[in-house]
């Protein structure tokens, strides 16, 4: 895979171990933090830096955690990567680990930071970018979470991006707990037309497993100008919404159907109207984000909406057909979608289904191989007798595989048997290396100079 990684070698260069995780008080993001592109569309294809998503979610404070993944997509120069530079203001306000008094937008004449806006150098790339800060919380007293912001880039301008930005657009609602649908001015056909793959595979998922498979869809209305129709902020934004999603008897009979389907494809559907935000911030060339450019009633709405997406108690857990996932099981649906999505066609909702099931059976074989080695890591710590080694891993691999078998699965139990063989084939190459380790283990008790031989020849 060659992705020009830009931002990500940039990162990487000043990136110290543990840095990511140190908190600046106030709203200033550490200076190591940045946007890391994670799918970036090259040369014809989507590629997906799994070494970039494996290091962010598979770090020790975060794999095991369950996930809030707020993504905000829609088209190009709309407003996205800004206003999402305020959520990061707020979770670095409210989930850093020193949280201060101070008020979570900051002082008036700071730079808005964050994920690179106002088009730069990043205009013509279509793709996916993660906030390399995961932010940690508790909620609900005691479910540790990990909060993971992603932008997307699209241009939506030209016939050959259409595939494109409808693929950015999938794989981002797919992943995401929250998807911010972000537009301009009011919600038209077009935009709810984008949402007419979801339809037909939440159809198809919903036989398979009787559950919803989408989690919250949120419609951003940005330069809201009809007042008298709604008012801004999420009450007027329900009433609108209400009425644009609305089956009535003389709609044609498609779009009366995408409406029904959207519907049941989302467990909850919300809409927020936000205002204009003054002609500073859509005309000036020096506006740099300062807060005191900002209009007043772009402010107020800017605090409920952060506060209606964010704050503890409205946080969403993210879940695939019921099911909460972890950070780390999210590495594994990435990894399917992105598959899924490599051909020249969009995927028949068929095939998206089917990579869910992938994902989710392939979580739950790593989920299984972990209880395996975390217990005989711990067993082989001594040396065993042979009998006494085959008893333990006997003992834990029955262990293990139960584990499996008890997790629901999508899919179905035919589609799973053969991730349940790739799991009993795993254990048994891992014992393999357990049964070496304490051999050697026992030749260096009984015979030192002859483990050293061993060692010799391995290194
Ligand atoms: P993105 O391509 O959707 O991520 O858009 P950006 O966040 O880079 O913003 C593009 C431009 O839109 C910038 O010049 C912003 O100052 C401006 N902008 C930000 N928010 C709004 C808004 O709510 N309305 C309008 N009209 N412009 C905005
Ligand atoms: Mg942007």
């Amino acid at each position: 895979m060659t992705l020009s990684r830009s931002c990500l070698a940039e990162f990487e260069e000043r990136f110290q171990a543990g840095d990511h995780r140190r908190m600046l008080s106030g709203d200033i993001p550490a200076e190591a933090d940045a946007a890391v592109p994670l799918i970036v569309y090259e040369e014809g294809k989507f590629a997906l830096d799994t070494a970039a998503l494996e290091k962010y979610l598979l770090h020790e404070d975060v794999k095991d955690r369950n996930v809030v993944v707020l993504s905000v997509a829609g088209a190009f120069r709309k407003g996205k990567s800004f206003i999402l530079n305020f959520f990061l203001k707020y979770l670095y306000h409210t989930y850093g680990s020193e949280p201060v008094e101070t008020d979570w937008m900051g002082a008036d004449d700071q730079p808005l930071k964050g994920f690179s806006w106002r088009g730069g150098s990043e205009r013509d790339t279509t793709g996916i970018l993660m906030w390399s800060k995961v932010f940690l919380a508790t909620i609900k007293e005691d479910e540790k979470i990990a909060i993971i912001l992603i932008d997307t880039q699209g241009t939506f301008d030209s016939g050959s991006t259409v595939r494109e930005c409808a693929i950015v657009f999938a794989l981002s609602t797919l992943m995401s707990s929250i998807q911010v649908y972000n537009l301009s001015q009011n919600i038209q056909e077009d935009d709810l037309q984008h949402l007419q793959l979801f339809s037909d595979y939440g159809k198809l998922a919903m036989l398979d497993s009787g559950k919803i498979p989408f989690q919250k869809l949120y419609f951003l209305v940005r330069d809201w100008f009809y007042t008298y129709e709604a008012a801004y902020g999420e009450k007027g934004g329900q009433e609108f919404l209400q009425k644009r999603l609305r089956v009535l008897p003389q709609q044609v009979p498609e779009l009366q159907s995408t409406r029904r389907r959207i519907k049941s494809c989302f467990s909850e559907i919300g809409c927020f109207l936000m205002p204009f935000p003054g002609t500073k911030v859509t005309s000036n060339p020096h506006f740099d984000g300062r807060l005191s450019d900002i209009d007043e009633d772009f402010k107020t709405s800017l605090r409920e909406l952060v506060t209606s997406l964010l704050s503890p108690e409205n946080l969403l857990v993210k879940e695939m057909c019921g099911q909460k996932i972890k950070a780390r099981d999210l590495v594994q649906y990435f990894q399917s979608y992105v598959s899924a999505f490599s051909g020249e066609e969009l995927p028949e909702p068929k095939s998206l289904l089917a990579a869910t099931a992938e994902a989710n059976n392939l979580s739950a074989v790593s989920a299984a191989k972990e209880i395996y080695s975390t217990q005989m890591e711990e067993i082989c710590k001594n040396h065993l007798t042979a009998q006494g080694l085959i008893a333990e891993h006997t003992r834990t691999k029955i262990e293990a595989l139960e584990d499996f078998n008890l997790k629901r699965k999508i899919g179905g139990e035919e589609f799973s048997e053969k991730y349940r063989i790739k799991l009993e084939s795993d254990i048994e190459h891992m014992f393999l290396q357990f049964k070496q380790h304490n051999q050697m283990k026992g030749s260096t008790t009984h015979a030192p100079g002859v483990a050293l031989g061993i060692f010799a020849i391995f290194y």
